[in-house]
């Protein structure tokens, strides 16, 4: 295995981070500062000052969020299905370690609990110190952190449901693979309320459209409603990013309730992130 030291390189004076996307794609980050880094018993992480970026943090040498644009990621994975639920009460979040997306779900008064499921904390840690311009200063008492595998943590047996549970994970590596699979999915399915629903991030559709096809075949598997949003993240190779909801009952946005205080969502993205590309719709055979 390579290590992280090998990504980061030292040319001329300047030091500059390496994100190896797959064989044919790197892509070169100019880093003022490595503001943090530590090897957790799951991954190594990191937090890297980048110059055009600003703070980002990476796992196992990929980029998750970055200061730049993490808002975008976050909102747009916590407010759609907290817009599509019409009166969310409990949410699960499953990774989620830079706190971005329990951040955003902190916003609806309403919801009285929130469970947080990261399997490191090593990340909540690094990203609460570390990266405040995506975790914020999370301190909701609601927010309910477990550190736990987020596979686990959804056979476990318990007296109560969720509304709706928010799958904000890794690419399918490392720990993550699980979060990917049929099984998962099943899980989460016997997790919710009989009308509830999940989201996930499902990959860029350009680069990784396999994996996305994957993950909305196995949600069209469980759940009788499944719709594909998107969003363009900078940070993320291709920019074009996607977003998967199962759902059991509920699919229509609700614009016109939407009032949060946000950076990148709107009542009009709320109508609009569901317009999918004609090149997507064959690729997931849609109608
Ligand atoms: N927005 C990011 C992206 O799309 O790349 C991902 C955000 S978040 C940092 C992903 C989190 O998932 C990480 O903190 C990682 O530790 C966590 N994670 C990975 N596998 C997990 C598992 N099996 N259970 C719970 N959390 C997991």
């Amino acid at each position: 295995m390579i290590k992280t030291e090998n990504y980061l390189q030292k040319i001329g004076n300047d030091l500059w981070f390496t994100e190896v996307d797959r064989n044919n794609l790197k892509i070169d980050y100019r880093i003022k500062e490595v503001v943090h880094s530590e090897t957790s018993p799951f991954q190594q992480v990191m937090i890297l000052d980048s110059y055009d970026f600003g703070r980002m943090l990476v796992l196992d040498d990929a980029i998750q969020t970055t200061a730049l644009d993490g808002y975008i990621y976050n909102e747009m994975i916590s407010h759609i299905p907290l817009n599509v639920h019409p009166n969310p009460k409990n949410v699960l979040i499953i990774g989620g370690g830079d706190c971005g997306a329990a951040r955003e779900a902190a916003k609806y008064p309403d919801i009285d609990k929130i469970d947080m499921v990261e399997i490191d904390e090593t990340v909540v840690k690094a990203c609460k110190q570390h990266l405040q311009e995506v975790s914020g200063n999370l301190s909701d008492p609601r927010v309910n952190f477990i550190f736990e595998d987020g596979t686990a943590f959804v056979k476990e047996k318990r007296d109560y449901l969720y509304d709706v549970i928010i799958v904000d994970s890794s690419d399918p590596v490392g720990p993550a693979v699980k979060l990917f699979e049929l099984e998962f999915y099943r899980d989460l399915y016997n997790n919710l309320h009989e009308d509830g629903l999940m989201v996930c991030q499902s990959e860029s559709p350009i680069f990784y459209s396999e994996m996305m096809i994957n993950i909305y075949r196995r949600l069209n598997k469980l759940f009788p409603v499944v719709r594909v949003y998107m969003a363009t993240v900078p940070t993320y190779p291709g920019g074009f990013w996607t977003f998967t909801m199962g759902s059991k009952k509920y699919w229509r946005p609700n614009p016109d309730k939407f009032d949060k205080d946000t950076l990148y969502i709107n009542k009009d993205i709320i109508k609009s992130c569901f317009a999918i590309p004609e090149f997507m719709k064959e690729l997931l055979d849609m109608d």
